[in-house]
């Protein structure tokens, strides 16, 4: 699952101690292991081997270059929702001929610039976004190559800030309205019916949804995909990951604990999903994110305060809800663990930032292991919907992210200066 193991009672990322990781670059600290990145890469590519295919990293849940140059070198394409992760694939190194551009809100100058780049995929959202793509296109004399977004309307069983495929979500266009969609755009003729999109949702734990929604759409894709020539069929990511405790237990084999047979693995994954799409003859492409670098990634975190109520135990660690907001956002579960692990009573305690909202907390009345002022707590999946949603609320700088290889170790992005928060604010001339 990871490479975030104990050795001697210290936290390992493969062969690199995270201790000396966090004395040396200061904490909160992101550290991934380029190991995790590149064996969850590899689980799911073997898993789909059945079909050609090609993996898009969801740049979304993480965007730092050394990542994307990571998946990129593993051949991987990119799904992107931005200009700015268009730019950031390029920064990397990224071929844009390997990525789609999804997200219902494209500008025009996003589309410009993804025209220019020569993306391989604008997966369009709605009426009005192929018109203008189109009209962009005709303006640049360019021929536009798109795939609708097909909205299937299944539920995905997810939080539901994290659920995309039902009628009651922005995403997509309704399934009875593609065909007409495509019939509408195979008369534009700066457009190029390319193929077939969708995405139902995040962090999946089960695979029939999944299969539920291919089965659902399969004879309108074949349909499409025969009219007009279509390349490929995009199944979107949302392969859910396992956030529940394993190292905090002791239990380093995750896979013996109860629940765990549950898991969606991408062989389950592909062997409900395979059969349905070979018969389909299309390049299937996938987008996954959170799968490929959620457990690839830990937040490191110091212990600034123990503090005892009559009531409770608050830790209170360097690290706040502006490094990781998903336990605010989506009530989301981070496994916590000490770093080095001490002898003792463990603690229930609420392990909290220092920031003045009741949102900012890492857990709730959670036993966790004994530790004390000044000792680093790791945050365990952190990898994906991380660093980039990191803010600088409280004009707290942001933290700095470190990748690991084997023994190798380097900063892919140093901690932001606290200066830098402010620098692009001026006092506005009737003030000075
Ligand atoms: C967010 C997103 C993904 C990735 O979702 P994960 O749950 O991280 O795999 C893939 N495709 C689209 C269109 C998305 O919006």
């Amino acid at each position: 699952m990871h490479d975030f193991k104990y050795v001697g009672g210290q936290l390992f990322c493969e062969s690199v101690s995270v201790e000396g990781l966090a004395r040396k670059f200061g904490t909160p600290l992101y550290v991934y292991s380029q190991k995790t990145l590149t064996d969850h890469f590899h689980k799911l590519d073997r898993a789909m081997a059945g079909v050609p295919h090609r993996i898009c990293f969801a740049v979304k849940s993480n965007g730092n270059v050394s990542i994307l140059r990571v998946l990129a070198n593993l051949g991987g394409g990119f799904d992107i929702v931005s200009a700015g992760e268009l730019g950031r694939v390029l920064a990397a190194g990224g071929n844009p001929a390997n990525c789609v551009f999804a997200g219902a809100g494209k500008t025009e100058a996003e589309i410009e610039f993804a025209l220019e780049q020569g993306v391989y995929s604008f997966n369009v959202e709605s009426v009005p976004e192929l018109d203008r793509i189109h009209r962009i296109a005709g303006r640049r004399k360019k021929i536009a190559p798109v795939a609708m977004r097909i909205n299937p309307d299944v539920e995905a069983f997810t939080h539901s800030k994290i659920t995309t495929g039902t009628h009651e979500n922005k995403f997509g266009i309704p399934l009875e309205d593609v065909e007409a969609v495509y019939a509408r755009a195979a008369k534009m003729k700066n457009l190029r019916l390319r193929g077939v999109q969708m995405h139902i949702g995040s962090q999946l734990t089960r695979v029939s949804p999944f299969e539920k929604a291919v089965r659902k759409v399969l004879p309108m894709v074949r349909r499409l995909a025969e009219t007009y020539e279509l390349e490929f069929f995009s199944i979107g990511g949302g392969l859910g990951i396992v956030y529940q405790p394993a190292l905090a237990s002791g239990q380093e084999e995750w896979w013996r604990l109860p629940g765990a047979r549950d898991i969606l693995t991408p062989q389950k994954y592909a062997a409900s999903l395979l059969p349905l799409l070979q018969p389909l003859g299309l390049n299937i492409l996938l987008e996954p994110g959170r799968f490929i670098s959620g457990n690839a990634g830990v937040l490191i975190a110091r212990v600034e305060y123990v503090k005892k109520t009559a009531r409770k135990t608050f830790v209170i660690v360097d690290a706040a809800m502006n490094d990781l907001i998903r336990p605010a956002f989506y009530d989301a579960y981070h496994e916590i663990v000490p770093v080095r692990r001490r002898t003792g009573a463990t603690l229930k305690a609420d392990v909290v930032g220092g920031i003045c909202e009741s949102g900012d907390y890492f857990c709730k009345d959670r036993r966790i292991a004994q530790i004390r002022e000044g000792d680093c707590l790791a945050l365990l999946s952190a990898g994906a919907y991380g660093f980039v949603m990191a803010s600088n609320y409280n004009a707290r700088p942001l933290p700095a992210e470190v990748l690991v290889n084997g023994r190798k170790f380097a900063l892919a992005r140093r901690r932001q200066v606290v200066e830098e928060i402010w620098s692009g604010e001026t006092i506005v001339p009737w003030l000075k």
